[in-house]
C-alpha cells in the first residue's frame, strides 16, 4: 500500500567499505569550497587563510562511483572536482582540532560533481549553490578504506584522468585548511554524527565531462575510482 513506506525504516544510501562486506550509511555531506590556492585562483578568488566556507549535499548524492555516473539533467556544463573524503564514524560538538581525528572511521576518494553553468548563475544572482551542488549521483566515491589501513593522510598526489589525459594532479599537502582543522570548523556549527562524510575540496584543473567519458582519479594511500559518464 502507498503508506507502507510511512512506518518503514527509511533505508539510508551507503559506500562500499574496502575489505569488508559491510557497508558506511551516509548521513550527511559537507563539502569545504575552495581549499587549495591554485584551484580558488582558476575560480576567480583571492585564496588568503580566510575561514573555510562549507555547503552541502543530501545523503543521496553519494553513491559507489563503479555504479557509473549518468549524465545529469539541466546542465551543459558537468564539471569534475576530486576531493579526499572523510568518513565519521563517530561525532561530536566543538571537537578541538587536536582530537578530530579520533572521530574518523576511514577516507575515500570522492568527486564533487558540479552543474557549472548553474554555479555561474546562481553566483551572478546572488543565490544558493544547491541546485548546481546537491542533485542525484553528485558525489562518485571509492570504496571507503579504514584508517587502519590508510592511517591520516596529510601528503599524497591527487590525480583525475578524463580519457586517459591528465586534468588534475595536486598533493594533499596543498590543503589551505587541514582534515583536522575542518572538522573542527564544521563541529563548531553543526553537531557532527556517525555517518557524516566531508569532501575537503579540490585541487586546481576542473573541467567539463561530456557522455560517455571515462574517468579516472585517486588519492595515494587512500583509494582509485573508475567511472564512466553514460
Ligand atoms: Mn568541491
Amino acid at each position: 500500500m502507498a503508506e507502507d513506506w510511512v512506518f518503514a525504516p527509511p533505508e539510508r544510501p551507503s559506500i562500499a567499505v574496502e575489505g569488508s562486506s559491510a557497508r558506511f550509511p551516509v548521513r550527511r555531506v559537507f563539502c569545504v569550497g575552495r581549499n587549495y590556492a591554485e584551484h580558488a585562483r582558476e575560480m576567480g578568488g583571492d585564496p588568503g587563510r580566510e575561514p573555510p566556507f562549507v555547503f552541502m549535499k543530501p545523503p543521496d548524492a553519494a553513491f559507489d562511483a563503479a555504479l557509473g555516473v549518468p549524465y545529469p539533467p539541466d546542465t551543459v556544463d558537468l564539471h569534475h572536482e576530486i576531493e579526499l573524503v572523510v568518513a565519521l564514524g563517530q561525532g561530536g560538538v566543538d571537537v578541538a582540532p587536536t582530537r578530530a581525528l579520533d572521530l574518523v572511521f576511514g577516507y575515500a576518494a570522492g568527486v564533487d560533481l558540479t552543474r557549472r553553468d548553474q554555479q555561474a548563475r546562481a553566483k551572478a544572482a546572488g543565490r544558493p549553490w544547491d541546485w548546481a551542488k546537491g542533485f542525484d549521483r553528485s558525489a562518485p566515491m571509492s570504496p571507503i578504506r579504514p584508517v587502519a589501513r590508510t592511517g591520516h593522510p596529510a601528503t599524497g598526489r591527487i590525480r583525475l584522468s578524463v580519457n586517459g589525459a591528465v586534468r588534475q594532479d595536486g598533493d594533499l599537502a596543498a590543503m589551505i585548511w587541514s582534515v583536522p582543522e575542518l572538522i573542527a570548523f564544521v563541529s563548531r556549527s553543526m553537531e557532527l554524527r556517525p555517518g557524516d562524510l566531508v569532501m575537503t575540496g579540490t585541487p586546481a584543473g576542473v573541467g567539463p565531462l561530456m557522455r560517455g567519458d571515462r574517468v579516472e582519479g585517486g588519492i595515494e594511500g587512500v583509494g582509485d575510482l573508475h567511472f564512466a559518464v553514460t
